[in-house]
């Protein structure tokens, strides 16, 4: 519903043509735009996980939009380059294509795509997928509902038990396991989450064997002239949730190992999931300790000149698989919205 109130505010802006009007003022020197999955869409009544998904020709699309809107799409190397110079007087904004996680689909999907428009990008790895050790909970948690025509798990010692059989009930029950394990440990979510995937038989190694790049694919990847290769933690955690020592593991080990397969600095990172309960100012401060050029969030916003003293806590846009509307995304990038949803703020640091 709130979603469905969101976008019918966007439409409305885009057909006033308002953000353009406002896009000078807001828009700020660029924008990191995020993406997930791209791969052909396949239509499901029951897609929780959809936000993080945009098909090759919306991909193509929103590419053609951007460098008709005069945008310079730029490598995260050179818009850091910029934003450490105080911007490039005159120039017109940037953006930064950003991939997180690791998907195969990025390079069978989204690279042709990227090849015929020329454009720069950074894949934000997590090692631990590359590996086959770390889990892609999320999708675990998907599949399980999706299988099942209950949902039954052990809470805090409290027995959860809700009806998954039609896609209403089984949106329903995602919602109410998902967001209250969002809320706490690491480890019991991963414990919650497991129990729930093995009871319905998922494979959750498959899972991961199936999505994600392995390390010779990272490596090929990683020699192409318009990739960045950046890090995404070992195990894709939510690092605030971690204690100080693991969180810098995760920092600093996933550098290393990137850097000692690639042969080559690795110095941008993605905080997994991102937002404020999963990234914050202890994490900021790690990930410049640890020699991280930039650190992207997932908090929305666009670039701005104040950003420069901020480079491990960057805003990005996110490329919404729900809402794959190039007027939208055009409103979005305009910045009016960001400047409505963070109050005039135009850097959110803290
Ligand atoms: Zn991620």
């Amino acid at each position: 519903m709130r979603d469905r109130i969101i976008g019918a505010g966007f439409s409305a802006l885009g057909a006033t043509g308002l953000h353009r009007w406002a896009a000078p003022r807001f828009r700020g020197l660029g924008a990191i735009l995020m993406f997930h999955h791209v791969r052909p869409g396949v239509s499901r009544a029951f897609d929780p996980n959809g936000m993080l998904e945009i098909t090759p020709a919306f991909l193509d699309a929103a590419l053609t939009r951007v460098r008709a809107l005069g945008y310079r799409m730029l490598s995260i190397d050179q818009a850091v380059d910029e934003l450490r110079a105080g911007g490039t007087a005159g120039a017109p904004p940037f953006a930064v294509l950003t991939f997180d996680d690791g998907y195969r689909d990025n390079l069978v999907h989204a690279l042709p795509v990227l090849e015929k428009h020329r454009a720069p990008f950074t894949v934000y790895v997590t090692s631990g997928f590359a590996d086959r050790t770390a889990r892609l909970w999320w999708v675990e948690l998907e599949e399980a509902v999706r299988r099942g025509s209950r949902v039954a798990l052990q809470l805090d010692g409290e027995t959860l038990s809700l009806p998954a059989g039609t896609a209403a009930e089984k949106r329903a029950a995602f919602k109410a396991v998902y967001w209250p394990l969002r809320g706490g440990a690491e480890d019991r979510l991963l414990a919650a989450v497991g129990a729930l995937a093995q009871g319905q038989g998922i494979d959750g190694r498959g899972l991961v064997e199936d999505r994600c790049m392995d390390w010779p694919e990272i490596e090929s990847l990683a020699r192409h002239p318009l990739a960045t290769i950046g890090a995404h933690t070992l195990t894709h955690p939510r690092l605030a949730r971690l204690d100080i020592a693991d969180m810098r593991t995760e920092l600093g080990a996933a550098k290393t190992i990137l850097e000692e397969r690639l042969g080559r600095p690795v110095v941008h990172l993605a905080y997994p999931v991102g937002d404020p309960g999963s990234a914050g100012r202890r994490e900021f401060d790690a990930a410049k300790a640890f020699g991280y050029a930039s650190a992207v969030t997932t908090r929305p916003g666009l670039v701005h000149a104040g950003h420069a003293a901020h480079l491990t806590a960057l805003p990005r846009v996110s490329v919404n698989g729900l809402w794959q509307d190039l007027r939208h995304f055009e409103v979005l990038l305009s910045g009016a919205a960001f400047a409505l949803w963070n109050r005039g703020r135009r850097v959110n640091v803290a």
